[in-house]
Order: C-alpha cells, then sequence, then structure tokens
C-alpha cells in the first residue's frame, strides 16, 4: 500500500494486486465485508492503521486495485502474471515492486499436524477477518513477541488461554540497550500486551516449549517443557494443560519465491525469513526493474515495511520515469531508528540447535506431501544434502505451499551452517501459489 501511495504520487500509473478482499496486509487486516468484528491491537497500532488506510482511500482511485487477484508468476522484463477465480493476465511494468511479506513457520513436534493446532498469527488472522475464535481453551508458543501479542488479543475477546510459552524471555533484548531505546514505543506496545496477560491470570512460561501435542482426530491436551539454552529439553521440567487448539509461531519465511523465480540473488538468514533477495540502496533486487519491500526482503516489521514501502515506491517510480528520487530524509531517518532497535528484537527469534531434536521418525515434517523426518533423514543419510536433492528424493515441498511451511525446518535437520550448498534455496517454478486451470486457460487481453 505504501510503496502504491509513493508511487502515484510520483506521477506513475501504478497497478496494486493482492490476494485479499480487503486491503491492509496481515497487521491491518480488515474485517470481511458486511462483518462486524471488535477491532484489536493497541490505540498506537490502531491509530497506524488509521492513517495509512486513509492515505490508501485517497489514491484508490488513481490506481489498478487488483483484490482477490494472485501473482503467480515473475520473469525478467520484468513480466508479472496474475490470475483471479475467472481468468489470468501477462502484465508487463517498468517496475514491479514485490511487498509479498512472510508466511508463519513451527517447528515440527509430536503431534502438531492434528486438527486444532494452527499458527498464532493464523489465530490472529480469523479474528480479525471474522471475529471468530476457534476454541475455548487455547495454548500459545514460540518465539519473539506474537506469542505475547495473540495470546492478549484472544484473552481479551473471551478466550481461555492456558498459557503462553516463549522459548527466550523478551528481556533478553535488554542485552542490546541502544537498540531497545530506538523502539521504545514499541516496547512500551508490547508491555501493554503483557500487562493485559498478567491481568487475567494467563501464566507467561519462558525459556519452555511445547513437546507433544496429544488428541485423537483432534488436539486435547499439550506436554510442554522447560527447555536449556541449546534447546533440548530439561529431564523432569514437565506440564501439562488439557487445550482445544494451539497456536505455534517460531518465526517466519520470507514469502521471496517471486524474486527466486526471476533469478534474483538470495541469501540465506534464518532469522530474518530464510532465503531473502539481496538488494540495492532503491531495493532493487540483481534483476534489473524488480524491487522488493517489506517484510518479504528481511523480517523487521510493520513499521519498516511501511516506511521502506513509501521508500521503494518513490525510487522505483523515479527509475522507471527516468526522473531525480524526491528527498527522503526523514523517512530514511526513521527507518534507520527502527531497524536498530530490530537487531535488538532479533535476540528473541534465535533458534537454537536442539529445537531439531523435537520430532521423533513419525513427526510428518512436510504436511503437503505428508514425508516424515524419518523418510527425510533416510534421505539425508544417504547422501541427498541439498534443498534440490531432498525435494527429488522425497517429495518434500513439492506440495501446494511450495516449501514455505516446510523448507527452512528441512535445512535445520541438513544442519549446514550458513552459506554451504545445503541452504541453496529450492528452484523456483511457475506457480508461485496454487491457480485454478481455468483460470490459467482463460488467459485475457494482456497490458
Ligand atoms: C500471520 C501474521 C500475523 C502477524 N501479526 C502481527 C502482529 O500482531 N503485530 C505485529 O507487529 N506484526 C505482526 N506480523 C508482522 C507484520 O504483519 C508485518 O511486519 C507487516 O505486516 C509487514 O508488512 P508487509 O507489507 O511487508 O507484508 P504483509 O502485511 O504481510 O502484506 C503482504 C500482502 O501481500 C499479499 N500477497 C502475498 N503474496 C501475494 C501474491 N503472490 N499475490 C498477491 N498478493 C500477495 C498479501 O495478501 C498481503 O496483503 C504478523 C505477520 C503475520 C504473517
Amino acid at each position: 500500500m505504501a510503496a502504491a501511495i509513493a508511487a502515484v504520487e510520483q506521477g506513475c500509473s501504478v497497478m496494486l494486486v493482492d490476494e485479499s478482499a480487503r486491503e491492509g496486509g496481515q497487521i491491518y487486516r480488515q474485517p470481511w465485508e458486511g462483518l462486524s468484528v471488535p477491532g484489536v491491537g493497541t490505540m498506537q497500532e490502531k491509530s497506524r492503521k488509521a492513517s495509512l488506510l486513509a492515505r490508501f482511500a485517497a489514491i484508490r482511485d488513481r490506481i489498478d486495485h487488483r483484490s482477490k487477484t494472485t501473482a503467480h508468476s515473475l520473469f525478467p522484463g520484468p513480466e508479472l502474471q496474475i490470475a483471479d477465480e475467472f481468468g489470468s493476465e501477462r502484465v508487463e511494468a517498468g517496475a514491479v515492486i514485490l511487498a509479498t511479506g512472510v508466511s508463519e513457520r513451527a517447528i515440527p513436534i509430536p503431534g502438531w499436524t492434528l486438527p486444532g493446532v494452527m499458527y498464532a498469527g493464523a489465530m490472529q488472522a480469523l479474528f480479525k477477518s471474522t471475529g471468530a475464535t476457534i476454541a475455548k481453551r487455547v495454548l500459545i508458543a514460540g518465539v519473539g513477541a506474537l506469542p505475547i501479542v495473540v495470546g492478549a488479543q484472544l484473552a481479551d475477546n473471551g478466550v481461555n488461554v492456558v498459557a503462553v510459552l516463549l522459548l527466550h524471555p523478551l528481556r533478553k533484548m535488554a542485552a542490546d540497550p541502544i537498540g531497545l531505546f530506538q523502539g521504545r514505543h514499541i516496547v512500551l506496545e508490547g508491555l501493554q500486551y503483557r500487562r493485559s496477560l498478567r491481568a487475567k491470570g494467563v501464566p507467561i512460561l519462558e525459556g519452555w516449549a511445547p513437546k507433544r501435542i496429544h488428541g485423537e482426530g483432534r488436539v486435547r491436551s499439550v506436554t510442554v517443557a522447560k527447555v536449556c539454552s541449546g534447546g533440548n529439553f530439561v529431564a523432569g521440567r514437565e506440564r501439562s494443560f488439557e487445550v482445544d487448539a494451539v497456536g505455534l509461531n517460531f518465526g517466519f519465511t520470507a514469502n521471496s519465491e517471486l524474486a527466486r523465480m526471476a533469478g534474483a540473488d538470495c541469501r540465506h538468514d534464518p532469522l530474518v525469513g530464510g532465503w531473502v533477495p539481496v538488494r540495492d540502496h532503491s531495493g532493487m533486487t540483481s534483476v534489473p526493474g524488480i524491487f522488493v519491500a517489506g517484510d518479504g526482503a528481511e523480517l523487521r516489521g510493520a513499521l519498516v515495511a511501511e516506511a521502506e514501502g513509501y521508500i521503494v515506491g518513490a525510487l522505483a517510480a523515479a527509475t522507471v520515469a527516468k526522473r531525480t528520487a524526491p528527498d527522503l530524509t526523514l523517512l530514511r531517518r526513521e527507518l534507520e531508528r527502527n531497524k536498530r532497535f530490530q537487531l535488538a528484537f532479533r535476540r528473541t527469534l534465535r533458534l537454537p540447535e536442539g529445537v531439531w531434536k523435537w520430532a521423533d521418525d513419525d513427526t510428518v515434517v512436510c504436511r503437503c506431501e505428508g514425508v516424515t523426518l524419518g523418510r527425510l533423514n533416510r534421505a539425508i543419510g544417504d547422501g541427498h544434502l541439498t534443498l534440490d536433492a531432498i525435494k527429488r528424493n522425497t517429495r518434500c515441498a513439492m506440495g501446494w505451499c511450495g516449501g514455505r511451511t516446510c523448507l527452512q525446518a528441512v535445512a535445520g535437520y541438513i544442519g549446514k551452517p550458513e552459506g554451504e550448498e545445503g541452504l541453496k534455496p529450492m528452484r523456483a517454478r511457475p506457480v508461485a501459489r496454487p491457480v485454478k486451470l481455468g483460470a490459467l486457460a482463460n488467459l485475457r487481453d494482456s497490458k
């Protein structure tokens, strides 16, 4: 949205393609048309949302806004291919800005594929879109701040949140006081959520993680355990909770497959979303005319995503129009301040090596293709040590999610340090997202 606003303000003709029915992305997600849903989020977040939506409303009539439309393929040129429910189009553009965000990730544990186990952010997305809370008794677990945020938002809306588990205490950020200071307003928002959980008597267990999820046909209870700094479970320190649902969030994977499909160079950093495109100062990838902004470029949160959207939008527009870029000093300053805070925040996202021992041989790692850890370990033992080789040998990551769910876990099980061959991203091929065959067959006039 921010990139579209900036590009229009620079006089460019803009097409905005979004899978969602309504604008807002993940954090500023709006309820489905016609539904009335209580707003969630702190006062500060609601005010940021209102301000961005108002700026977008002011330019909406000046752009070609394609909602409920998927960008499924991208090639150098750049040429973007899009599809809605009924048909598809090829779009040639002076520049393509990818602001595709991130997908959540979980660490596979026994029972994590039972119905009732969801990503924590998906629980939040469901509530923001429809007002539905999926269960009466919920346990939320993961890293970073999202478990606290989602736990508090669900508890505020009548859900019995039996516990929130954090692998690392959030006070780890205090080891970087400068970063913490730069993001003090975000820290205050986090404290509001924490206070809200405490006021409702929800236990926040720091240094704990779910060990096994139980149930037949659906989740009934969960065993949680204390975790040591290496990520292994501590013997004898276990508790059990009866639940109807479990929300997991152990970080995010960048939705970088369109950039990879176009041939953009990527680097690997599990803390900021896995395989993220390498960019220059304007946000342009190694493929001319293809830019990336927001979390899809590197996980740094909503404030960075918005500021960067304005910057990359303005610079991409200037490149296309062959004009001098506007003065972006203030935005860049804000961006740097928020990025500095994200360095402190990264300390809460680290996944120690022990987490790759949480699953057993029968645990499914690739949900789309039903590939278990036992099957994966056999392939690794047979010498299949690259992601492409694992995919060919086991079908891991061949399903409809394109590896967004399992690939980072597979990289963890291969256990190659950063930068080695084993962590080269899997080749991304069309189509990046599921598209109906009928829509592909109905190729409309293209622009
Ligand atoms: C589930 C979830 C919950 C989150 N909850 C919080 C929270 O509570 N608090 C917080 O501070 N941060 C939260 N975050 C992080 C926060 O949402 C991001 O930092 C911020 O939204 C990043 O903005 P973005 O524009 O980069 O991506 P997003 O806001 O994710 O926007 C990406 C947009 O791209 C669209 N899209 C993606 N791929 C395609 C495609 N191929 N074709 C067409 N459209 C596509 C999506 O529909 C979406 O509208 C959450 C993230 C996730 C994934």
